[in-house]
């Protein structure tokens, strides 16, 4: 592929996106920066300040991903864009109806590629951010023997009939990533783009917000990241409340995250493939012996729970993806840097939302 990339980024304002812009930016790429509102693109022009005016930075605004022809307007430019990053899609933990899901994130996904087809025939590799969801089995029993190890040849077998008769997010969230992966991939198996697809399909992902001042309050923080800061962070925890339990038990750092689409998007190589970034494994109980470690301040806060015992119960599903390594040669960051990389901010962003509250008070 050309050395030098014009790549259109949906979702640009997302937990990962702002990584996976800063690093394109970084390395000198040109970028048009998609959201679904100008509210959501404000920030951005601050915190991507040094390349506002530059021809290497503009943004676009799509409103509404579902609609056939939506990112049509988006697509125009000149010079033309070579690279798509899709990462837009919605990401929350709470019960909500499949189609809350379920809509956005497949018809978002066949409806960019269609447009592209349609639109933008100078696109030659499209990037979906795909999930560990779209791999394993979350309605299964975690535990079997031998441990079930996860690879990038794995689907999780949820049905689209299952997904839209519940509001178990274990179901919806995961079948919105399998079948708008499975959608993209058909999209390309039936020829009908001119381009190349590779997924990356992240497990938990953790670590620092590009730009803390961003977050005007610890609720403003993406999900999996509200996570850590609601059940280890939280003012009223106390040391001997219980660590909460471990679900996922794989994890990635946000910034090796955003380094493995850049290179889906730029390596030959990475062409025609799924590339599940697994670093390893991470529990809430191994967050919570890094935070007590990095944040001396909140240890009469953060939970103390059990903290030789970091491991998962014997048997519980495991992730393996070498290909990163041997084939991108991307190196996983550790967890501890992951979690101690993020805890100050986690504390500045409370005291900042709490300074502002009683001035406000
Ligand atoms: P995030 O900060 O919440 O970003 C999600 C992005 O998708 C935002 O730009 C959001 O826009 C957009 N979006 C959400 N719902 C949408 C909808 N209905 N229509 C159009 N755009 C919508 O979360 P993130 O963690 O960076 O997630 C980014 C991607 O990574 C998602 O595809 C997610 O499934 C995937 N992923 C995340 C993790 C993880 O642990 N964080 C793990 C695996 C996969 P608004 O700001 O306007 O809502």
């Amino acid at each position: 592929m050309a050395k030098s990339h014009r790549i259109l980024l949906t979702g640009a304002n997302g937990y990962i996106a702002q990584h996976i812009l800063w690093q394109l930016l970084e390395e000198g790429y040109s970028v048009r920066a998609v959201a679904r509102s100008e509210s959501k693109i404000e920030p951005l022009r601050k915190t991507f300040g040094k390349w506002l005016g530059t021809p290497q930075l503009d943004f676009g605004v799509v409103p509404d991903i579902a609609i056939p022809g939506a990112f049509d307007a988006v697509l125009q430019s000149d010079p033309p864009f070579d690279i798509v990053i899709h990462t837009a899609s919605p990401f929350k933990l709470n019960p909500e109806a499949g189609s809350f899901f379920l809509d956005p994130a497949i018809k978002g996904t066949t409806g960019i590629l269609s447009d592209i087809a349609r639109v933008a025939p100078s696109v030659r590799r499209v990037v979906i951010t795909s999930s560990f969801a779209a791999i394993a089995d979350f309605l299964g029993p975690p535990i079997s023997n031998p441990a079930k190890v996860y690879t990038r040849d794995d689907w999780n077998p949820i049905t689209l009939e299952a997904a839209l008769a519940t509001d178990n997010v274990m179901a919806t969230y995961p079948a919105s990533k399998k079948f708008a992966e499975k959608a993209a991939w058909d999209f390309v198996k039936e020829g009908k783009g001119n381009f190349e697809l590779a997924t990356v399909n992240p497990p938990g992902v953790y670590g620092p917000v590009l730009d803390p001042s961003q977050i005007a309050k610890p609720e403003d923080l993406n999900q999996s990241t509200v996570l850590i800061y609601d059940g280890l962070l939280k003012p009223g925890l106390k040391p001997s409340d219980p660590v909460p339990s471990t679900y996922i038990n794989l994890y990635v750092d946000v910034r090796d995250c955003a380094r493995a689409h850049v290179l889906a998007a730029t390596l030959p190589e990475a062409a025609g493939k799924r590339w599940f970034t697994c670093a390893g494994e991470l529990t809430y109980q191994g967050m919570a012996n890094y935070l007590r470690e990095a944040l001396p301040e909140k240890r009469d806060v953060i939970p103390i729970g059990d903290p030789e015992n970091t491991g998962m119960p014997e048997g519980w599903f495991q992730g393996s993806s070498p290909e990163i390594e041997e084939v991108l040669g991307l190196k996983f960051r550790p967890a501890e840097e992951t979690i101690k990389d993020l805890g100050p901010q986690l504390v500045d962003i409370e005291k900042r939302a709490a300074a502002a509250a009683s001035a406000t008070a």
